[in-house]
């Protein structure tokens, strides 16, 4: 219903990676390709009538994504990706964390929402704690409150994770960890592609997303935060834009979300995320959740005849996305075959070595569906890896 949206997705390529980036809609590249041919300058800086209408489209971009995640623009941060965004609130933590302070953090982050944790508990003498998933999947709820202290300064959690695509119970952690006086970030880039996020009623303080799995292009990301948690953060890079005031004595920063935007922004990746979020309204989360959760369930129940496949986590608390093996084949040995097959699919450890490893295993072969796959898609896949095990059975 939807592919045909996709130009990329013009052909017979069987896409299921789209945790690891989305195709794009045609409406996005014709915002961005119109946008350099007719429209394109820098923003915020010289007064020709050109540099205003695009500081006018990219601060516009910013009022469609406040609106989309129930905010206001002064409190959205554009940055270059989730990754970014964690790190920008991570190393201004690393600031002003001190020896006894803990930060929180789940066995199951990505890479982007653990490495930035512990680097910072390690430059400030913070210890760095991590709660444990159960074997379905889900988070370990018991561990993570005796974890959570009133030393807990932050907690640092993803919504969905990209392995386990379980959508987690964020609601009540977070008020658990406002009662501790901890902050709470949350990394949104595997769930906003596929649930609703409304901030304000999420209460979090920090939210960090990417365009690119949301069906938007590579090179922008978004931070949320609370004003007063944005103002109380030291700036993440200096130069151009960033600024209120420079002289060689001193200099005084602009306020947010300026303060966190050194240099040149992603104009153009902004509008492309703004007709991407445009994309997805039209749709609306009611019929992406539908489209999405039967053919999930189609897949599920396609995959579990297969002999020896062993899921990562148990598949009824999943959402769009699951990883699993086959017994005695190793899942790079099924992906080379798959890929001849025409099959776009994840293999390794995700960007979550942790939770490998806790897990027992080294790698896992990832299936990620986005509003573009199809009944087709899911039996051409289950097709090939049927194909694929037989070739090493
Ligand atoms: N968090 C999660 C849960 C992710 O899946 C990813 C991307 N795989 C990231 C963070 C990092 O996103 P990016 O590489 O776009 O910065």
């Amino acid at each position: 219903m939807f592919r045909k949206d996709f130009p990329l997705l013009n052909s017979d390529l069987i896409y299921l990676d789209s945790a690891a980036s989305a195709q794009k809609p045609a409406m996005v590249l014709r915002a961005m390709d119109t946008f350099y041919r007719t429209d394109y300058s820098n923003v915020h800086r010289g007064t020709c009538h050109l540099a205003n209408a695009a500081t006018t489209a990219y601060e516009q971009a910013r009022e469609v994504i406040a609106t989309f995640l129930n905010t206001k623009p002064a409190n959205i941060v554009f940055t270059k990706g989730a990754t970014e965004s964690l790190n920008l609130v991570a190393s201004g933590y690393a600031k002003t964390l001190k020896p006894g302070d803990e930060v929180l953090v789940s066995i199951a982050e990505h890479h982007a929402n653990f490495v930035p944790w512990q680097q910072a508990c390690l430059s400030s003498g913070a210890t760095f704690k991590v709660f444990n998933v159960l074997p379905d999947g889900r988070w370990n709820l018991d561990d993570f409150r005796a974890k959570l202290t009133d030393k807990t300064r932050v907690v640092a959690v993803s919504i969905m994770s990209n392995v386990l695509g379980v959508v987690n119970p964020i609601q009540k952690m977070i008020a658990d960890a406002h009662k501790k006086g901890a902050k709470v970030v949350l990394d949104a880039a595997q769930s906003v592609a596929h649930i609703p996020t409304d901030v304000q009623q999420l209460d979090c303080d920090f939210l960090a997303f990417s365009g690119h799995k949301l069906y938007g292009p590579t090179g922008i990301g978004v931070l949320y935060g609370k004003t007063k948690d944005l103002e109380n953060l030291p700036p993440y890079q200096f130069g151009g834009e960033m600024i209120e005031k420079v002289s060689v004595a001193k200099t005084t920063f602009a306020p947010v979300p300026a303060r966190f935007e050194a240099g040149t922004p992603p104009v153009v990746e902004a509008i492309g995320l703004a007709k991407a979020v445009e994309y997805i309204e039209n749709v609306g989360f009611d019929s992406l959740q539908k489209h999405e959760q039967d053919l999930f369930d189609y897949l599920i129940g396609k995959l579990q005849k297969i002999q020896g496949i062993r899921f990562v986590g148990d598949p009824v608390y999943k959402t769009g996305l699951l990883c699993f093996n086959v017994d005695g084949i190793h899942p790079n040995d099924l992906t080379t075959i798959l890929s001849k097959e025409n099959v776009c699919v994840r293999v390794g450890h995700h960007c979550a070595m942790p939770l490998h490893e806790f897990l027992g295993i080294t790698a896992s072969l990832r299936v990620s569906l986005g509003i573009y796959n199809t009944k087709q898609d899911v039996d051409d896949f289950v097709l090939a890896l049927n194909k694929a095990i037989g070739f090493f059975r």
